[in-house]
């Protein structure tokens, strides 16, 4: 069985600030070990349920926070940023048996964690697929969906477990935290660790079907900008047009084109 697993920091357990998601900080080296360890759990719980190759993709900041030597021996890390649209499943394709997103995030504009945001943390203040708003979550377990692989586990602040469920209700999820205004009450990180690698092996014995997460197309994507002129950039973009001043939008068939504009507008 070939796993994917993909990983963010902003939510993991117990983080609340954007210093203990950033390389240069003295903050960063505890979430960057905690982040290691609830991927390296996911690993053992794959494995547990009968994983024989997986491949973890790195998807924070510059993509070089998981330290390789923790994981197990059959998993291949991407590090860094190929630029590719499928930016954080890079390399994913329909050989896969199911992916994981571990210690994923709130989407822009949502209460649920101080350190919520979607792909940008500084230009993008909400995202919108058909009217829905989105987050990383929905952007690649869709990428997942359309390449016919289904979404076993995502672990993640509590509202972002809550929009899981909503699309995706036998898709496993792991708590770690709720946000709170700039706070987050978080559960213990041995305790979520636990449950990423129990709820992993547990996914993998599941008729996982279901948890093909697949949006209906035509895709009307659109992106509400911090900044007026980032959305009046965009606008250039073939088949784009400014919905106005703040929100660039773009209507395609196909769903790797919604993927595409991202790579050149975000
Ligand atoms: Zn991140």
């Amino acid at each position: 069985m070939k796993i994917y697993i993909s990983a963010d920091i902003e939510g993991i357990a117990g983080i609340a600030h954007w210093d203990e998601a950033t390389p240069d900080k003295p903050e960063y080296g505890a979430f960057r070990e905690r982040m290691t360890e609830h991927v390296a759990a996911a690993c053992e719980g794959a494995i547990a349920g009968g994983a024989t190759e997986i491949v973890v993709k790195d998807a924070h900041e510059g993509g070089r926070n998981i330290l390789a030597e923790r994981l197990p021996r059959c998993a291949q890390l991407i590090r860094g940023w190929s630029e590719h649209p499928l930016l954080m499943v890079q390399e994913l394709d329909p050989s896969f048996d199911a992916v994981a997103f571990v210690g994923y995030h709130s989407m822009a504009g949502s209460g649920g964690n101080p350190l919520a945001h979607t792909l940008s943390s500084s230009t993008v203040f909400r995202m919108r697929i058909n009217g829905q708003p989105i987050s990383e979550f929905h952007l690649y377990a869709y990428a997942a969906g359309t390449l016919g692989v289904p979404t076993a586990l995502v672990s993640g602040d509590r509202e972002l477990c809550t929009e899981v469920r909503a699309i995706s209700p036998l898709t496993r999820t792991v708590e770690s935290m709720v946000g709170v205004g700039d706070s987050t009450i978080a559960r213990h990180p041995d305790t979520v660790r636990e449950e990423v690698r129990a709820g992993m092996q547990a996914a993998l014995g599941d008729d996982l079907t279901p948890a093909l997460i697949v949006p209906a197309g035509p895709y009307g994507l659109e992106i509400e900008f911090e900044k007026a002129a980032a959305a009046y950039r965009c606008s250039h973009y073939p088949g784009a047009r400014l919905v106005e001043a703040h929100t660039v939008g773009i209507e395609v068939e196909d769903y790797f084109d919604v993927l595409r504009a991202l790579t050149f507008m975000v």
